[in-house]
């Protein structure tokens, strides 16, 4: 059994803290929300550093225009951070790959090259838990892994994980228990599978504590199961509720003006976004006029934080 390095109050904060959206498309209230929070966790504490970082991996879908918007929409809001231009994961796979080598030295990898298919078809097995890898390519014979190597499948590599059992603290949620499955570590077309660039990178930027939407909470066992693996020291983690469309569905375009730049469109001002943002999180009383984010910051305590999902409604 191991625990991430964390205090055994759940109310921690005040670290170095960061925020690290992918660009893939224009922020919605919900992302900035989220934003928001993990400024004030960090700016709780005049001397934390707050960074954000580029978590642009994926070159399919990252975009400099929405990486430019992101940040010009942090800035509207009045969120400052340390070390600017911020990193781009992009220009970081010489440290993915060091680390996975690392990994690789220690017999903790191995090489898959199962479809999705196959996986999704082997998972539905029972007694394990739903997209969990099944640990097909783990159990293969030196011969049938020189046959898939022939094959010409792309490679990806996978955790041993050895159903290790993982325990961490969440600011929010308490304790947290979980084993992870063999997931990727380095992906099949050549590119740090995001858990393994966030792990690597939150340790090689000395965060301190993970402010993040509470959809990555399930995954957090994974990364803090990792950096064991690699010897680093797993930040504390705060995970926050996400803002819902009113059909229960994650924000989306869909929902109507969710974006900074839909909202002002409509006349509705920073102040305004500001406000619903302190209420909808517990930031602020329900009746509280415009409050700045150093106010906000430095009155903020986890414990009341809302544990729940906000369902968007129109603001102003
Ligand atoms: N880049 C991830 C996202 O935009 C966030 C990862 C993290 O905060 O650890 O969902």
């Amino acid at each position: 059994m191991i625990s991430a390095a964390v205090g055994t109050i759940p109310g921690y904060v005040g670290g170095d803290g960061r925020f690290a959206p992918s660009p893939s498309g224009p922020l919605h209230v919900g992302n900035l929300r989220t934003a928001l929070l993990a400024w004030c966790f960090a700016r709780h504490n005049p001397r934390a550093r707050f960074l954000v970082r580029v978590e642009d991996l994926d070159p399919a879908r990252s975009r400099r225009e929405h990486e430019r918007g992101q940040l010009e929409d942090l800035r509207a809001l009045g969120l400052d951070w340390d070390e600017d231009p911020p990193v781009r994961q992009s220009e970081r796979t010489g440290l993915y790959r060091e680390a996975f080598q690392r990994l690789e030295r220690d017999d903790a990898v191995y090489p898959c090259w199962c479809t999705r298919k196959e996986i999704r078809e082997a998972a539905s097995a029972p007694h394990r838990g739903a997209g969990a890898y099944p640990g097909t390519c783990r159990r293969l014979s030196a011969r049938e892994r020189a046959a898939k190597e022939r094959s010409g499948r792309p490679t990806a590599w996978r955790l041993d994980a050895r159903r290790q059992p993982v325990t961490f603290i969440d600011a929010l949620h308490g304790e947290q228990h979980g084993t992870p499955d063999d997931f990727v570590v380095w992906r099949g077309d050549g590119v740090a599978a995001y858990n393994l660039a966030v792990v690597v990178d939150d340790a090689e930027q000395r965060i301190e504590q993970v402010v993040r939407g509470d959809d990555l909470l399930e995954g957090t066992p994974r990364q803090v199961l990792l950096a064991e693996r690699l010897g680093l020291k797993a930040p504390r983690y705060a995970h926050v509720p996400l803002v819902l469309g009113p059909d229960g569905r994650r924000l989306a375009k869909r929902h109507g003006a969710v974006t900074l730049a839909d909202l002002r469109a409509k006349d509705v001002t920073i102040e305004q976004i500001l406000a619903w943002m302190a209420h909808t999180s517990a930031l602020s009383a329900a009746d509280e006029p415009y409050t700045p984010p150093l106010a906000l910051a430095t009155r903020l305590d986890p414990d009341r934080l809302s544990r729940e999902p906000t369902v968007f409604a129109p603001i102003a």
